[in-house]
């Protein structure tokens, strides 16, 4: 498979370290909000990834991280005049309800900031011990970027720029403005009761460390791939790098990927311009969760996605053709076993196979669903299409809809989300396991069994079942 890798600049064969066994870390949410349809962009980018190396036969491990402390939710907890875990609890909740909606498989570990401060801590004492890390005036803690020589290879900083000393305290900044940033925050009064104590004094993380901490914890040292929205390339990528690479001397991460940004009349839909759908917004406005994950995983990666009601339009209607001849097929197909491939259906099943592996080509990809589609639709036509060749040609469907995520998800009711206890059971299992807490991963078995819910391991990770 090739990738085009951020940090080269180049398109490049993705080669994991361990072979046929891809990590990655896909950077989370914020949850300081409902995330918006710009932000799934990045999450459904990431779950096509995802699906076409499990697709290719790869093994991955999948760390995305919630970021449940920061300047912003600070904020809004100061603002809603509630402890920080209360003000991000429904959000958290609302984040993994709303990527079931969008089909987004689940990654393997979803790490909370808050619960990996040591850590965080242990991260900036190794950045002290090699002399990168220094206590200013007012209780925080800097990274020292001009004593790093590799630092802004990613962003492809001029160094010539480099203001020695000079430094940013919010977690976000311009390019231009860059200096030395903070890995430790000292409490002031805005950050209320959110306080840990650290060999440096009180405070809290900076949001850029708390990627670096636990990405290395559930990943090593040194990882395949890491991914994110073009806005997290400078400065929230870079100063992971810069922040994991000089602690450990290894390089961090070997593939960097970023999607582009889902536009709105030619601007990045964000929270702060004001020009956002939350996935809410759009399901209630009649839409489902199936013609929004459409829209949004119907373009490059790389080239920005301008989302308008029309393109949601299309998808509905396109969406129907497809459903039109899967039922066909099916009906068709009966109860027959599969029969041999009709060799335009290999065809297109290679070239999807060709376009999803050349940097997830999903334009490509779309055009051979299509003509599955035309092909399926003209060999009907004919009567002596045999019920065999129907169910081979709907493997081919399946084939393809493990990377799409389209055709067999939410064309009936809305599948029954998991209570949220349960929920956030799975998910502690995830991290037990991942932590080869093997005890853990047991005990949290049981007490889902206890609740009425079987949990199996599979290839694609944990199947949760009503008992
Ligand atoms: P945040 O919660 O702001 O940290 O963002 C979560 C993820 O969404 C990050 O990977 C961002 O780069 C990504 N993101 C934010 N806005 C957009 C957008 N308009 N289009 C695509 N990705 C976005
Ligand atoms: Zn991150």
């Amino acid at each position: 498979m090739q990738i085009y890798n951020s940090l080269t600049r180049r398109k490049e064969a993705l080669i994991p370290i361990e072979s046929g066994h891809v990590r990655m870390y896909t950077c989370g949410p914020t949850v300081y909000n409902f995330a918006h349809i710009g932000n799934f962009r990045a999450y459904t980018f990431e779950d096509i990834l995802r699906r076409v190396l499990l697709f290719n036969g790869c093994r991955v491990t999948q760390v995305m991280n919630l970021t449940d402390v920061d300047d912003k939710t600070i904020r809004g907890a100061g603002a809603a005049a509630v402890p920080l875990k209360t003000f991000t609890a429904p959000f958290i909740q609302a984040f993994f309800d709303d990527l079931k909606a969008l089909n987004v498989q689940s990654a393997e570990v979803y790490p909370a900031a808050t619960d990996h401060i040591p850590e965080m801590l242990s991260l900036v004492g190794k950045l002290f011990e090699r002399g990168l890390a220094y206590k200013s005036d007012d209780g925080s803690v800097y990274f020292s970027v001009a004593k790093l020589p590799g630092y802004g290879k990613l962003a492809h900083l001029d160094r010539a720029n480099l203001r020695a000393g000079a430094r940013v305290a919010n977690d976000e900044y311009e390019k231009e403005s860059y200096g030395d940033f903070a890995l430790w925050k000292g409490w002031d009064s805005n950050d209320g009761d959110v306080v840990w104590e650290s060999p440096w004094g009180r405070g809290r993380p900076g949001w850029h460390l708390e990627c670096s901490a636990m990405a290395m914890k559930y990943l090593g040292e040194t990882f395949d791939l890491h991914t994110g929205g073009i806005d997290n390339l400078f400065p929230h990528h870079e100063n992971e790098i810069a922040q994991a690479e000089g602690a450990t001397g290894k390089p961090f991460v070997n593939f960097w990927m970023h999607c582009a940004h889902l536009r709105v009349n030619g601007e990045k839909m964000s929270k702060s311009l004001g020009n956002f759908f939350t996935l809410r917004d759009l399901l209630q406005k009649g839409w489902s969760g199936r013609e929004i994950r459409y829209v949004l995983i119907n373009g490059h990666y790389r080239q920005p996605l301008n989302f308008t009601f029309d393109a949601l339009d299309a998808a509905r209607t396109s969406l129907a053709r497809v459903d039109e001849c899967v039922d066909a097929l099916t009906a068709l197909a009966g109860s027959a076993a599969a029969g041999l491939v009709p060799p335009w259906a290999t065809h297109v099943c290679n070239f999807f196979t060709a376009s999803v592996n050349d940097d997830l080509n999903m334009p490509e990809a779309f055009a051979a669903l299509f003509s599955l589609v035309r092909e399926s639709n003209s060999a009907m036509r004919v009567g002596s299409f045999k019920p065999e060749s129907a169910a081979a040609v709907l493997k081919v469907f399946d084939a393809l809809d493990s990377v799409f995520g389209l055709i067999r998800f939410g064309r009936t009711a809305h599948e029954e989300a998991l209570p949220p206890e349960i929920e956030a059971l799975v998910h502690a299992r995830a991290t037990a396991r991942a932590n080869k807490d093997w005890r853990g991963s047991d005990r949290i078995r049981e007490e889902l069994a206890s609740k009425g819910w079987e949990v199996r391991d599979s290839k694609e990770g944990q199947k949760i079942k009503k008992l």
